[in-house]
């Protein structure tokens, strides 16, 4: 997933993933003295969450002699999450589409303009196997298929991404952010009861708990199914966005469909 001489923008959230990724990535990183990390965090502007989990990002990088870089949604887009909820009468679409979609975006801008070369983030086993699940349950076929590409297959535009502790539990992770003490925020954000990944996620601890193994055989399902559209794809699905050159699988990218959206 990672080169001797990458600098890694690792995607910190505040919360106990991320501050786990970045420990271990430290750790690791200051054996090879050629990388670099540089934790980022994407501001949405969800008050009375977003700026408390920032203080703990904050904390955490301080107290591992990182410097935190912040972007926001405000800056890059010209509305925070608040605002876009707030006025989206007659929009069908939940908080978390919008944010999921401005978030990707966000997070790739601020790679390119801190010169990453790839980006680390602190995707979990459980959150991986929610997401095929996820995209088997919407009939989505070509998200499943761009799920976990590997870094070598890569698009131009996009900064490579990579989720180095995809295959550790949140049970695990959990164990080692308390053992190590780490500062993490654990409020969760108030609009996450929106999301069908709760819906999901209940089904698969139930699971999980009755057959031991759904979890992990569920991601690398996902992996396996990945790959082999990968194999056969001749990458003739991705373009760019007409309006604002972002790689996009159609003419008009969902952040430029969301904004116009909001604008009309
Ligand atoms: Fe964004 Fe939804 Fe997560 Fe809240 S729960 S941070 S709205 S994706």
């Amino acid at each position: 997933m990672l080169k001797e001489d990458d600098r890694i923008a690792v995607a910190i959230s505040g919360g106990k993933d991320s501050a786990v990724l970045l420990h271990i990535l430290q750790q690791i990183e200051e054996r090879f003295p050629e990388s670099e990390i540089v934790p980022v965090t994407i501001d949405e502007g969800i008050h009375g969450y977003r700026d408390q989990a920032l203080e703990s990002a904050r904390n955490l990088s301080t107290s591992l002699g990182l410097d935190l870089q912040v972007f926001s949604f405000k800056d890059l887009f010209g509305h925070t999450l608040d605002s876009i909820i707030a006025s989206r009468e007659g929009i069908s679409l939940g908080a978390c589409s919008y944010c999921g979609v401005f978030r990707r975006r966000a997070l790739n801008v601020a790679a390119e303009r801190l010169g990453a070369d790839v980006i680390a983030t602190g995707h979990n086993m459980d959150d991986e196997a929610q997401t095929v699940l996820m995209n088997v349950l919407r009939g989505d076929s070509s998200r499943l298929a761009r799920t976990n590409v590997k870094r070598n297959r890569s698009i131009e535009g996009l900064v490579p991404r990579v989720k180095p502790i995809m295959v550790l539990s949140e049970r695990d992770i959990v164990a080692y952010s308390h053992v190590l003490d780490l500062p993490y925020h654990d409020v969760p954000c108030p609009y996450a009861t929106e999301a069908y990944r709760n819906d999901v996620r209940h089904f698969l601890n139930e699971m999980e708990h009755k057959r031991p193994g759904t979890l992990i055989t569920l991601l690398r399902s996902g992996e396996a199914i990945s790959d082999a559209f990968q194999k056969i794809s001749t990458g003739g699905t991705m373009g760019y966005c007409e309006r604002c050159g972002s790689p996009s699988p159609s003419k008009v990218c969902k952040v430029c469909e969301l904004l116009d959206k909001m604008e009309n």
